[in-house]
């Protein structure tokens, strides 16, 4: 189907496109050594990520790889596993490995203790990360804040602190299985604004159950008295093997109406629109002064369920939303030596079309843009000329020139869940599509 036909169909949220190829592409392929996957690389400006899948509850909503309230054994397993899985990575990445970015997220990694919070930095000791100066960031949720948790975290510059509220509405929390009260969210948040970290993020979600447009209007200003430096607003999307996706949901979808809704009210308060979902105090690009480059540079990912990307290759564990599912990747996780760790078997080795569709898609849903000229010095060709259906982006107004770069319109903004998977190759979409998720 082309372009002006999903418009028309009113197809706007075909899926959230944060990473190419999405990883139900991935597939199984014979080992290659970590080392020789490193070799080529440039390893000047890495991302640091490190994955805890723990969660105090498993939200409806959910399909990341996490798992609801594990017991003491199995995270302590989990966090040697961690540690034997950062010694492989630095032994492979060597000493010049240099990082400009760090992220803690999950799950939840707040769901660790303090404990077993320093535990994770210690086992990252190894990487020599300039806490100091890096960008980084760490997500939590209201239930798993305390102070001991937050002073680990301030210990170590931690420079953003995300908390996922997703609503200040009662009745639409519980549609998605969350248990929190609103006093315990206020105090969360005025504990994690009493250390002071240079950037405070608030995620919601529109599309809910018993949402309005009334409740969705307080839920943004109960979200705005707290001044968050950047707010998320995620659509709803109903997913297989979720909460939700498993006992039905009366789908009612008014997402585009709340979109504008909730994007005309953080505009008038001052908020930068970056993506769809991003929105931020114009303070936080003077805030945000890493080299990191998305479309370029490489990725480590640490811990069951991250991924890793170099340019030739993406890998991570194996992916599942259901609870067994997740259960079984986590204890073959867990019982992995350090040898078995400096094998790679699961990933999608890069071709150059789903490189160049990678570049083009981590550039153009942001509002950094597409450049030509990046494009051309990279592949030594234009992004037109090799994706001709691009120009429909043009034609359709859903993308302008601006200062030599092509970004989204408002319009394009707002459709920017349906331009991402209209622009996957084909035997991407089919990969997913033939995906059986356990
Ligand atoms: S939405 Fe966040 S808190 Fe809820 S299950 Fe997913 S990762 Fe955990």
């Amino acid at each position: 189907m082309n372009l002006t036909q999903l418009i028309e169909q009113q197809a706007y949220y075909q899926g959230y496109t944060y990473a190419y190829p999405h990883k139900t592409s991935y597939r199984s392929f014979s080992p290659i050594s970590l080392a020789d996957i490193w070799a080529n690389e440039d390893k000047s400006q890495l991302f640091l990520y490190a994955h805890i899948p723990f969660c105090n509850m498993r939200c409806g909503f959910c399909n990341l790889f996490t798992t609801a309230n594990p017991k003491q054994p199995l995270t302590i397993a989990y966090l040697e596993a961690f540690a034997r899985q950062a010694k492989a990575a630095h032994q492979a990445l060597g000493e010049k490995a240099n990082f400009t970015r760090f992220a803690l997220g999950g799950g939840t990694p707040t769901y660790l203790n303090a404990k077993e919070l320093s535990f994770l930095f210690d086992a990252l000791t190894c990487f020599n990360l300039d806490y100091q100066t890096i960008p980084s960031s760490v997500e939590t949720s209201p239930e798993t804040i305390s102070e001991d948790r937050l002073q680990i975290l301030k210990d170590h510059c931690i420079k953003r602190v995300s908390m996922g509220v997703q609503s200040f509405h009662k009745k639409e929390i519980r549609s998605v299985g969350r248990g929190q009260h609103n006093a315990e969210v206020f105090q969360s948040i005025e504990k994690i604004k009493a250390f002071n970290f240079a950037i405070f993020n608030l995620d919601l979600i529109y599309g809910l159950a018993h949402q309005t447009p009334e409740s969705w209007e307080k839920s943004l200003k109960t979200a705005l008295c707290f001044e968050p430096e950047e707010i998320f607003l995620y659509p709803l999307y109903v997913r297989p093997l979720t909460g939700i996706g498993k006992f039905g949901f009366n789908w009612d979808d008014e997402r585009m109406k709340l979109y504008q809704q909730g994007r005309d009210t953080l505009l008038s308060y001052g908020y930068e629109q970056m993506s769809m979902r991003y929105f931020r105090k114009p303070i936080v690009n003077q805030l945000e002064s890493g080299d990191y480059c998305c479309q370029q540079d490489g990725m480590i990912g640490l811990g069951c369920g991250a991924r890793s990307y170099t340019q030739q290759v993406h890998y991570s564990s194996e992916y599942a939303v259901g609870r067994s599912g997740i259960k079984a990747i986590l204890e073959s996780y867990n019982a992995r030596t350090e040898d078995d760790f400096s094998q790679i078997t699961y990933g999608f080795k890069m071709d150059e079309d789903t490189q160049k569709r990678r570049f083009i898609l981590q550039s153009i849903l942001h509002m950094t843009g597409l450049s030509p000229l990046l494009y051309q010095q990279r592949f030594k060709s234009n992004p037109f000329t090799d994706y001709p259906e691009l120009k429909a982006l043009i034609d359709l107004q859903l993308i302008n020139l601006v200062n030599g770069v092509w970004t989204l319109t408002p319009k394009g903004l707002s459709l920017s869940d349906l331009i991402g998977p209209w622009f996957y190759a084909p035997d991407i979409e089919h990969r997913m599509n033939e995906y059986s998720l356990i």
